[in-house]
């Protein structure tokens, strides 16, 4: 009887070796990437989240290749995105979780979210940079405002927490926003689109005809994008602990994620 440990590397190597052994014999392939924590590894200054070595020279190989659509799906918006990534190569962005939509020839769309929205949510934002002290640890995006307290002490966590976490009740009450925790701070949000909505928008477009897809991710909003890829492709979750997911197998950052791209790379220069 096989060790119980065992058993679940090889299921685990088993759903990618089949992935990767289908995705050889398909022409139309879709890789879908979280970014933060699935190809950058955290940082306290969350500007300076670089991808991990090795990864952005695999990206650029399978862009430069051009057989398979790359679509980076992240909280950020499409802007500072693109730049931390740095790519030569054109980019496709949904960010803002589903809200802002950036083509590789930078045209731009932004979905469901009123002027009225999101005048509240910048005073959100202005009450979280207040209670804070400084910017760096505040976002202000479409549809969104964010504290990040990743790297922060227990003490100044609950301090800020204290000072935001009223104010924006307050708001989320009149306005119809909700409070979501992610994995390093929280955010205040119109709701109705997540990225499960923008992994639904790429695949209604290719109708009955799925290409073979898979979906990177690391944190609770990617659980979105896995229910919404479900058993149409393949939902990745990049964690080095196990959590309940609705994702199809699990592998470690960086290193399961650069043997990813690169047996991805590899089938695409065949
Ligand atoms: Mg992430």
């Amino acid at each position: 009887m096989p060790h119980g440990r065992d058993f679940m590397e090889t299921t685990k190597e088993h759903v990618l070796d089949t992935f990767f052994d289908n995705l050889s014999r398909s022409t139309s392939r879709l890789l879908l990437l979280d970014y933060d924590g699935t190809l950058a590894p955290f940082t306290p200054n969350r500007l300076a989240a670089f991808p991990a070595p090795g990864i952005s020279a695999a990206l650029e190989d399978i862009l430069t290749a051009g057989r398979t659509r790359v679509v980076f799906v992240t909280g950020r918006d499409c802007e500072e995105l693109a730049g931390l990534l740095g790519l030569k190569n054109p980019v496709e962005i949904w960010g803002c979780h589903g809200r802002e939509y950036r083509g590789p020839d930078g045209r731009t769309k932004t979905i469901g979210v009123s002027p009225e929205a999101q005048e509240s949510l910048r005073e959100g934002f202005e009450a979280a940079r207040a209670a804070i002290g400084t910017a760096e640890r505040t976002e202000y995006k479409t549809g969104c405002a964010t504290v990040h307290w990743r790297g922060l002490d227990p003490t100044e966590r609950e301090r800020i927490s204290k000072a935001v976490l009223p104010v924006w009740q307050d708001m989320a009450g009149r306005h119809g926003f909700e409070i979501k925790d992610f994995d390093g701070g929280i955010e205040l949000c119109v709701p109705g689109r997540t990225k499960g909505d923008a992994v639904n928008d790429l695949l209604a477009e290719y109708g009955d005809n799925t290409p073979t897809t898979a979906f990177l991710g690391d944190d609770l909003t990617d659980e979105d994008g896995f229910a919404a890829l479900g058993s149409r492709g393949l939902p990745v979750l990049v964690r080095n602990e196990p959590r309940s997911t609705k994702a199809h197998t699990r592998i470690p950052m960086p290193e399961g994620v650069l043997e990813f791209l690169g047996r991805w790379r590899a089938i695409d220069s065949q």
